[in-house]
């Protein structure tokens, strides 16, 4: 199906709603029946039927019929954030007394799943690297069921050859999960490489403006059906009427957002690679990067996200950098109109810090929908704060 097509017409079904061009939110909890029969029938097979708003609603309906055909999937489930998205997709795939592997470097709230939650249902798992395929070879067990990637990680960016890790996995009947916020399926879609269940946030880039929460869960429409009828329901996880209708406003500029950031991101790039401060900029579409060759195969493109390393040997230069930016804001999440940046540092007590160690002298700047030239005299002006420390 074409892009543009998914974006701004397909699941939409006008002449049921006036012909207005936004659909409407039907903000409503629950649905009425006519005859008992009707009423039955819905009990029966909720995930055909309007029921209940913690199951389907027609609003959150369009939002999901784009995203599955985004990512090329049967069928998709969105939730009330990326993080609810994780929980259900592994949940449904483990019981007590299996083992999970995980590339290491996961996203937050995947990790503290495996390392809080799952071992007290006697749920184990082992992180391995993912960069090199024999470490996945070697750390499946006769109990594994579940393989947990992420490819590129948002903020080192190691990548997993998908494809090499969806055959493994076949082989071994282990259902493959990927957490897909990096790249989006704009740029980059696991299921047609193998990959069993792919999720995202909703909240970085579909979302756009910093103003939603939201996750995403494709997979074949059986899979999708199973976690309906258990997680999704119960747990409550769902997403509201109101934030979907914010997402599919934000997946109709999402290509050009996307475009732009990508221009953008390359100025900003070089303009990094040029400065005396600056040791290294991490980011899988440079072609220093250790696994570009594999970046630019399964990948169609890239943005936004980038790390660099800052020459600092103390820390008290990498805050006075953060500190002095004006423009680019300094908080957690990426993806919308607005440049981020976290210092990696901020994760460790001030004591800790070692001018050694690369990950305590890295940053993570997220770049938005601002001119380059607006940015790139923002940082200018931090590294220059910088410099009269030393
Ligand atoms: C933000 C993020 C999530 C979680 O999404 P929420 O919508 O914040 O719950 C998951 N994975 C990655 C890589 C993220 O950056």
């Amino acid at each position: 199906m074409d892009i543009s097509y998914i974006l701004n017409e397909y699941a939409e079904d006008r002449e049921h709603y006036y012909r207005a061009v936004s659909p409407p939110i039907v903000q409503t909890s629950n649905f009425a029946f006519e005859k008992v029969d009707d009423l039955r029938k819905s009990f029966e097979d909720e995930y055909s039927t309007w029921l209940y708003s913690r199951g389907l609603n027609p609003t959150v309906e369009i939002l999901r019929k784009k995203l599955a055909a985004l990512d090329n999937a049967e069928d998709c489930l969105v939730f009330n954030s990326g993080a609810a998205a994780i929980f259900a997709a592994v949940l449904a795939n483990v019981k007590s007394g299996d083992h999970i592997v995980s590339v290491k470097g996961v996203y937050t709230w995947a990790r503290k799943m495996f390392e809080n939650i799952l071992p007290r249902f006697n749920v184990t798992h082992t992180y391995i690297d993912g960069t090199d395929i024999k470490n996945f070879e070697k750390a499946i067990q006769s109990n594994t069921t579940v393989i947990y990637l992420e490819s590129p990680n948002s903020w080192t960016f190691e990548l997993q050859d998908l494809k090499a890790v969806a055959v493994l996995a076949k082989i071994n009947n282990i259902i493959t999960i990927i957490d897909n916020s990096y790249c989006s399926p704009l740029y980059q879609r696991p299921i047609e490489l193998g990959i069993d269940l792919s999720l995202q946030t909703a909240t970085k880039f579909i979302g756009g403006h910093s103003d939603v929460l939201g996750g995403v869960l494709c997979g074949n429409k059986k899979m999708m059906e199973k976690i309906f009828n258990s997680e999704y329901l119960t747990v409550g996880s769902g997403m509201q009427p109101f934030n979907a209708w914010l997402l599919i406003r934000g997946l109709r500029t999402l290509p050009a957002r996307l475009e732009r950031i990508t221009r953008t991101t390359t100025q900003v790039i070089d303009y990094l690679k040029k400065q005396e401060w600056v040791e290294e900029v991490i980011f899988p579409f440079d072609e220093a990067f250790p696994q570009y060759e594999l970046a630019k195969k399964q990948m169609s493109g890239i943005c936004g996200l980038l790390t660099f390393v800052i020459k600092a040997d103390s820390i008290d230069a990498i805050e006075t950098f953060c500190n002095s930016l004006k423009h680019i804001l300094m908080a957690v999440s990426w993806g919308g109109h607005e440049s981020l940046i976290i210092p990696g540092c901020a994760g460790i007590k001030r004591e800790a810090f070692l001018a050694s160690s690369r990950e305590h002298r890295m940053l993570r700047l997220y770049v938005g929908l601002e001119d380059a030239d607006y940015l790139i005299a923002d940082l200018e002006q931090a590294f220059k704060s910088m410099k009269s420390l030393s």
